[in-house]
Order: structure tokens, then C-alpha cells, then sequence
């Protein structure tokens, strides 16, 4: 008797989504087991904790593809705005940095090709 192999739903991504990197299809039960874990904002300036309660969002701490629990954490709305904000600066920045540090050498244009 064959059965059909059943795709573990965990391992399956979204498709079709414009975020840079898919979400877990779990996803949701994540942000819930963060939101209850962390319970407040864990945003620290100067050593303080931001500790609102208010508009709870989930954070990657880390590497944005990456979505273990180790790696999630609750912020408050404006810290999670403000976080997001600086990553995409970084991101845009280490893309810059990156392709001119590639970039090949051009031939001088004054050289005549044989
Ligand atoms: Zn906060």
C-alpha cells in the first residue's frame, strides 16, 4: 500500500509575498509565542528597556531570514519602525560598499585593444 508523503507545512514558505525574505507559514503562532514571551517592548537605549505594552510588533534581531524564536524579540511600534528604518539604511549602505569594492577594473580608455 503507498501513501502519498505529506510536505510538512512548517517547511513550506509563503509565495507571491513582497517581503524580502518568505514567512514561515507558522508565522503567526510565532509572533504570538514572542508577543507572550517577551511581553513588553525590548527595545534598550542607554541601557533602558523601552517596556511598552503598546502595539506590539515582532523584530528579527538578527539575520532578517532568519525566523528561529532565539532570533525574534517584541518591540513597540516605534521602535520597530525605527529598527526597520536602520536596517534598510544598512542594508542600501552594505550594497554600495559592496559593489564598489567589486566593481573590476575598467581598461584605461586611452589604451588601444589589439
Ligand atoms: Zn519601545
Amino acid at each position: 500500500m503507498a501513501r502519498r508523503v505529506q510536505s510538512n507545512p512548517r517547511n513550506r514558505v509563503e509565495s507571491g509575498s513582497r517581503r524580502s525574505s518568505p514567512r514561515p507559514v507558522d508565522w503567526p503562532a510565532r509572533v504570538q509565542l514572542v508577543l507572550k514571551r517577551d511581553g513588553s517592548c525590548r527595545w534598550l537605549t542607554d541601557g533602558q528597556l523601552c517596556g511598552s505594552v503598546e502595539r506590539l510588533e515582532v523584530d528579527h534581531i538578527d539575520d532578517p531570514t532568519d525566523h528561529d524564536l532565539s532570533n525574534l524579540r517584541a518591540l513597540c511600534h516605534e521602535h520597530h519602525k525605527l529598527r526597520t528604518q536602520a536596517q534598510i539604511t544598512a542594508g542600501v549602505r552594505a550594497y554600495y560598499t559592496t559593489r564598489s569594492r567589486k566593481r573590476p577594473d575598467e581598461p584605461h580608455p586611452g589604451l588601444i585593444k589589439k
